[in-house]
């Protein structure tokens, strides 16, 4: 508790200069070159020469439609056949909306009353936007595509450039309102060095485009946008600016720097402690056995989140526990020889709804039955998926944690712990609602362990909807509101001798790495990529600086202060 109240005013500048523009930092690095703006909307003048394109009939118009539609969803599977992973299942399905036949009909429908091809895309997409959005979930996330998929076929009919990235013919920094996975799969990462939005925050698709690629990114940059094409500018994006006017030799300087640091950065192999020694323990964040094994290659100690509703967004109905089990044991089996795995339950609702847990209808899904929440009315999930991840214990050998996530309060950790430990295995909970957070030192009477979602705890402390493109400032784990939850719970974790640990994209951050060790924190667990420029920059540090730079921005006013201060304390 002795931190909360402590402020620590560091002097530090919070004016940037006329010509730098400033957001998000979210992957670190320094990149220099011009802005390459990325095509929002079909120019309205080319709109306007077009008109209603003078078919002879609604059957010529339609098959003009026809034309333009295959030849966007041709773009979509040629894209998808050189992209990977989720990025080509999102290609390849936005492929097959653009061809829908229902959107079809609703195109020559319009028509045939009479209106002009543009207008009838238009009318027709309309129709299907608000039909996704009533539905809800994972269709209502379609939108984007669809929109995405309007402005392609407009594009087409009216003879202008697609919309999206222009291909680059030099290194440049690719400038957007917001990036959609149409724009930034296969990027090449040679030819677009840095990537800067208006919007999105630090979880946003663009950030984690950005993390996959390797290059530096700055999110919820305002005003970066009206920047002509071709200005030169310097990102860095650590520090979260974006400067016009710099001089070219010192800039080329800046980034072979950078280039160099980030070198380093990924050949470090562990195992993981502070620069005098004091052994740390840095985790890998799963969603499957696919990328549970090869995080298992990464120098990490174990899993510190399995994300389990990840292996069933695609399920209609509720998998067995025999399947389950099958399901867990792929992901606890490279660990069982000698690391741990902490596995959540289902976190599913809100932004990751699965048909056979989550409510429909809800007004307010974030704040509704998501998460632990949804056992109160149904136990009998939990108990299935507790027996499932039982199982897959005791058939892998490898030493297992259970956690919860959106616990709010004491009596609802206690109560799934009771579940777990009969089981046999070790109970935790997870910090996402500040509730959880300031009554950390009496969750951990009844529990083992915690681990802070950064993530969520942000998005509730702050009242700001962790998908809200708009609100990035506010959806930032540096906020001083978040850090002094994160602090109590860790020193609640010190007083009480149990783990506390990190799982939201904070733990991924190296700067605010350094300010969560100084707290306390017991582990850090990341994407697996992020695992490396984490343990190598830990590595550069004494436990002494970590509790400095927890000092630091703790008593900072701000999150530009906050990493401000964090930097010179590091010398970067
Ligand atoms: C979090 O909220 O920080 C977290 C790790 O959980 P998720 O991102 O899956 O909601
Ligand atoms: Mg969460």
């Amino acid at each position: 508790m002795l931190l909360v109240n402590r402020t620590l005013f560091y002097g530090v500048s919070m004016t940037t200069p006329a010509n730098t523009l400033s957001g998000t930092p979210v992957v670190p690095g320094v990149a220099a070159g011009p802005v390459l703006l990325v095509r929002g909307e079909v120019s309205p003048d080319a709109i306007a020469r077009y008109g209603d394109g003078d078919f002879a009939d609604p059957e010529a118009a339609l098959a003009a439609y026809d034309e333009a539609v295959a030849a966007v969803a041709d773009t979509f599977s040629t894209k998808a056949a050189s992209a990977q992973g989720a990025a080509a299942e999102v290609l390849t399905a936005s492929a097959g909306l653009a061809r829908d036949k229902g959107l079809r009909s609703g195109v020559a429908k319009n028509l045939q009353a009479g209106q002009g091809p543009v207008t009838a895309v238009q009318g027709a997409v309309d129709q299907f936007v608000t039909i996704f959005t009533t539905m809800g979930g994972l269709m209502a996330e379609r939108v984007t595509d669809l929109r995405d998929i309007e402005r392609r076929v407009v594009a087409h009919l009216v003879g202008e450039p697609a919309p999206g990235v222009p291909t680059p013919t030099e290194p440049s920094i690719l400038v957007a309102e917001d990036l959609a996975p149409s724009d930034t799969s296969g990027l090449d990462p040679e030819l677009v060095t840095a990537l800067v939005t208006e919007r999105g925050g630090a979880t946003s698709h663009t950030a984690i485009i950005a993390r996959q690629l390797g290059i530096p990114c700055v999110v919820g940059a305002a005003g970066i946008t009206a920047l002509p094409a071709g200005t030169f500018v310097v990102v860095d994006g650590e520090a979260g600016t974006i400067e016009q006017g710099a001089d070219p030799d010192e800039a080329r300087a800046r980034v072979e720097e950078s280039r160099r640091v980030r070198e380093e950065l990924a050949h470090w192999s562990g195992p993981a402690a502070t620069a005098d020694g004091l052994p740390l323990k840095l985790l890998a964040n799963v969603a499957d056995g696919a990328s549970a094994q090869s995080a298992s290659t990464e120098p990490v100690q174990g899993v510190g989140l399995f994300r389990t509703e990840l292996c069933f967004l695609d399920r209609k109905d509720e998998p067995s526990v025999e399947e389950q089990a099958d399901i867990y044991a792929e992901v606890l089996a490279p660990y069982s020889d000698g690391r741990y795995v902490v596995v959540r339950t289902l976190d599913a609702g809100s932004d990751k709804p699965i048909a056979f847990a989550t409510q429909a209808g809800e007004e307010n899904p974030a704040l509704g039955v998501r998460g632990l929440r949804l056992s109160f009315d149904n136990p009998g999930l939990m108990d299935r998926q507790l027996d499932g991840i039982a199982a897959a214990a005791e058939r892998t050998g490898t030493e297992t944690w259970v956690m919860a996530p959106m616990v709010a309060t004491v009596a609802e950790a206690a109560d799934f712990a009771g579940k777990v430990r009969a089981r046999g295995l070790k109970a935790g909970v997870m910090v996402e609602i500040p509730s959880a957070a300031l009554l950390a030192h009496r969750m951990l009477e009844v529990v083992d362990f915690l681990s802070i979602g950064t993530n969520d705890l942000t998005q509730y402390a702050m009242a700001a909807d962790r998908m809200a493109t708009d609100l990035a400032h506010l959806t930032d784990p540096w906020q001083p509101a978040v850090l002094q939850l994160i602090a109590i719970t860790a020193h609640a974790g010190r007083e009480a001798g149990k783990p506390v640990g990190v799982c939201g994209e904070a733990a991924a951050d190296p700067l605010l790495a350094t300010a969560l060790i100084g707290m306390g924190i017991s582990s850090l667990s990341m994407a697996a990529r992020a695992v490396r420029p984490v343990g190598a920059q830990l590595g550069k540090v004494s436990l002494e600086t970590c509790e400095a730079a927890a000092e630091a921005v703790l008593g900072a006013p701000d999150p530009m202060a906050a990493r401000t201060a964090v930097r010179e304390l590091l010398g970067h």
